[in-house]
């Protein structure tokens, strides 16, 4: 049996894994293909393994676990027994982590151990939301298992090599010292896709292109020959587009409000992160599915909203870029939903974008029409893979 290698992508009540095999069959195509993926979903409250896909026990296999499984570290614990029974007693070389903050600090992957694991922890108040949660499950399989190598992955590293220009805030130079600066997210996303695009569209892998991950949370990135020079999200996963549940671009001025009406700090970051985006302005749902199948003029409204600030970062983005070749539409809502991307092709038609609705319509991969200046294309996103990319070229680096 090859050796395996898991990839671990933890929110705050799921374990999403997939395993994948190092070393494949010879005459394989793929040359690291997943034989497991899966997630433990509903950590707090009612536990399940859910399997995607996988070889030998069938995809959409689910089991409810015990309460006893309640808890991050009691999750890990089951998933490794669960994953060492199924793959006969052998354990995974190495587990790649997804972390969504990396700070100043890092700007690529890293083998973790006891002094990473607390520089990372003092980045939990600029993703309060993830980093927590990204690290528990590396601190559980270290205390069970202290020799498996683990490598972290993370969000803002692809971005690390912004320009100045494009890293700062027009705030104090001390705040920007104190690592106060642009550092984007969905970095993982924005490499695969930019890695895809060589084979999807090789001449417009140097040039200049927008993707747009539309998902749960939502942002942009403008990439010149593969590189990142620009994103919509800042120094917190809250900036840029309107998301599920959180606001994108705001005043600063509101948060200031918000405290001189008696809000606390912390009311006013679970507001921020849990209340806001497309379930603040629908005031009901947070899902893109839900807000167009729905007569309430309120979901309408934030889906205009979400549009029509998605316009607006891509005109931004090609000034950023000088300029546009191509956009790329990935994510949840960017791979999924054929109405949003024609609703915001259209507001784009000023730079020379104009879909060919029939393609966009069947999910095809280039979508836009033959005359169109601007390319548009759907590419799916595949993190797990990319954190599995990394980890494999790192435990290469180290034999
Ligand atoms: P994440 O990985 O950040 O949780 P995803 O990239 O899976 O998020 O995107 C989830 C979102 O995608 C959902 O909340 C929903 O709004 C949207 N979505 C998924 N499928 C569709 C679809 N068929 N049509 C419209 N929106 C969709």
């Amino acid at each position: 049996m090859p050796d395996t290698m898991l990839v671990i992508n933890a929110g705050s009540s799921s374990i999403k894994f997939q395993l994948f095999d190092l070393m494949p069959t010879v005459g394989q195509a793929d040359p690291m293909p997943a034989r497991l993926r899966g997630q433990i979903e509903g950590i707090g409250t009612q536990p399940r393994l859910l399997l995607r896909s996988s070889e030998g026990c069938g995809a959409g296999y689910e089991e409810a676990l015990p309460a006893a499984v309640e808890g991050m570290p009691n999750a890990m614990t089951f998933l490794g027994n669960w994953l060492r029974e199924w793959l006969g007693g052998v354990l995974p070389v190495a587990v790649g982590h997804r972390v969504v903050h990396g700070g100043p600090a890092y700007d690529e992957p890293i083998v973790v151990d006891d002094a990473a694991i607390e520089t990372l922890e003092r980045y939990a108040p600029l993703a309060p939301l993830h980093q927590p949660h990204n690290l528990a499950p590396i601190r559980a399989i270290r205390s069970m298992m202290p020799g498996m190598v683990q490598v972290a992955c993370f969000d803002t590293a692809f971005h690390r090599r912004h320009p100045e220009v494009a890293d700062r805030y027009a705030i104090p130079e001390q705040l920007y010292r104190e690592g106060v600066r642009r550092y984007g997210f969905h970095g993982l996303s924005y490499e695969w896709i930019a890695r895809r695009l060589h084979d999807v569209a090789p001449l417009i892998a140097h040039g200049r292109v927008i993707i747009a991950h539309l998902g749960s949370g939502a942002s942009m990135c403008a990439i010149q020959d593969g590189v990142s020079i620009d994103s919509t999200m800042g120094f917190t996963a809250l900036d840029g587009l309107p998301m599920g549940t959180r606001p994108g671009q705001l005043d600063p001025g509101i948060v200031l409000y918000l405290l001189s009406r008696g809000m606390d700090a912390h009311a006013i970051e679970q507001m921020l992160y849990r209340d806001c985006g497309l379930k603040g302005l629908s005031g009901f749902s947070n899902d893109v599915r839900d807000l167009l199948g729905s007569p309430d003029p309120r979901a309408s409204l934030a889906l205009e909203v979400f549009i029509y600030r998605a316009s607006l970062a891509i005109g931004s983005l090609t000034a950023a870029l000088g300029g546009l070749d191509a956009l790329v539409f990935t994510a949840g809502i960017g791979e999924h939903s054929a109405v949003i991307r024609s609703a915001i092709a259209e507001r784009s038609r000023w730079i020379g974008l104009v879909l060919d609705e029939t393609a966009n319509l069947m999910g095809r991969s280039c979508i836009s029409s033959a005359d169109s200046q601007v390319q548009a294309y759907v590419i799916p996103t595949d993190e797990e893979r990319m954190i599995a990319t990394h980890t494999s070229a790192l435990l290469a680096r180290r034999r």
